[in-house]
């Protein structure tokens, strides 16, 4: 084996990603090494690679970049027991600490010392990625590399959708980004009555209608009040699920929710937002805030929808080899994509 692969790296500190070779990381005992296949390009990359304010507080440099990814096993730490040399698989991102109160009790999502591949430490735009045994998660043979690449995503969205009871409820998404389509997905997958997902971006709302059994709506062009009325709701949305960040569509949410309805929330406003607390009270609103994914819950669940016929394959729109990266990460920037998949086997 040679020892040096290939990586997307945050080599300097101003905008953009550099292909450049790297050592192949060193495992300890715990770890696995993961030859990647596939990754997916998240929105954090992008503010990794536009080098904003939060990329400027967070990313440390030189560091190799990315979180979503499917490979296969290429050695295993000395005291790795689970796992196998050739084994496919896709795993979760997030490094936890087993110290803390939530830890020890089983939360690990909840883990405040959590650190992230890709964000803090090095990360999967890479040939070779060294992660802990206990993050790995394998892949049945019935979940293509492609899925697996955009788990971790996939995962938001299902730790979102199922945050409240979906079943026969009247869901409001606001923000048709792939996380959001995907959610949609998934409150059909379980059985909710209308999905309605707003977004101001018409290239994204096509693409919700796609993938998902749902009705999209510009809210630059239709009114909610009347997209109600037109399905037969008088009094609301059972649940919405927030995916934009935006402040108006959560006033909207909020003013189309039912009395006692309830928000999960996983977009993140740029910085402080007003919140018209009254309404909310007065509303009766339960706001659940969701990070990440439940480690493992989530990936059981998940897994187990894709097996029994969540169908998210036509999220993904563009494909390039990772050579190619610059072409993915302007697909992603231009808001004419869902998700972008990077294919690193089959680069020069
Ligand atoms: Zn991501």
């Amino acid at each position: 084996m040679t020892h040096t692969m290939q990586a997307l790296v945050k080599a300097e500190p101003r905008q953009g990603l550099w292909r450049k070779t790297q050592p192949i990381p060193e495992i300890g005992p715990e770890d696995v090494l993961i030859r990647i296949n596939k990754t997916g390009i998240c929105g954090t990359d992008i503010h990794i690679w536009a080098w904003d304010d939060w990329a400027q507080r967070t990313v440390p440099v030189p560091l190799i970049t990315g979180h979503e990814f499917a490979g296969e096993i290429a050695d295993i730490g000395s005291h790795v027991r689970d796992f196998r040399v050739g084994q496919r698989c896709s795993g979760e991102g997030h490094l936890i600490g087993h110290s803390s109160r939530q830890s020890r009790a089983g939360k690990f999502h909840l883990d405040p010392e959590t650190r992230g591949i890709g964000v803090n430490e090095p990360g999967a735009f890479a040939e070779y990625l060294k992660l802990p045994a206990f993050n790995v998660v394998p892949l049945p043979d019935d979940i293509p590399d492609e899925i697996g690449a955009i788990m971790d995503p996939l995962g938001n969205a299902v730790h979102t959708a199922l945050s409240f009871d979906l079943i026969g409820e009247d869901v409001l998404i606001t923000g048709a980004g792939p996380i959001g389509i995907m959610a949609a997905a998934v409150a059909r997958h379980v059985g909710a009555r209308h999905i309605v997902i707003t977004d101001v971006n018409p290239y994204r709302l096509d693409l919700a209608g796609r993938v998902a059994d749902v009705v999209p709506v510009n809210v630059t062009q239709t009114d909610l009040q009347d997209v109600m009325y037109g399905l037969g709701m008088r009094e609301g949305f059972d649940v919405g699920l927030e995916m934009s960040g935006a402040q108006a569509a959560l006033d909207q949410m909020v003013e189309a929710l039912v009395m006692g309805g309830r928000i999960a929330m996983l977009g993140i406003p740029p910085g402080r937002s007003p919140v018209d607390w009254s309404r909310i009270v007065f509303k009766a609103i339960t706001l659940k805030g969701v990070y990440g994914r439940e480690i493992f819950e989530t990936w059981y669940k998940m897994i187990a929808m894709l097996q029994n016929g969540l169908d998210v394959s036509s999220v993904i729109t563009h494909r390039f080899n990772a050579e190619a990266f610059e072409a993915g990460f302007d697909a992603m920037g231009s808001g004419q994509s869902g998700k972008v998949v990077l294919d690193w086997r089959h680069a020069a």
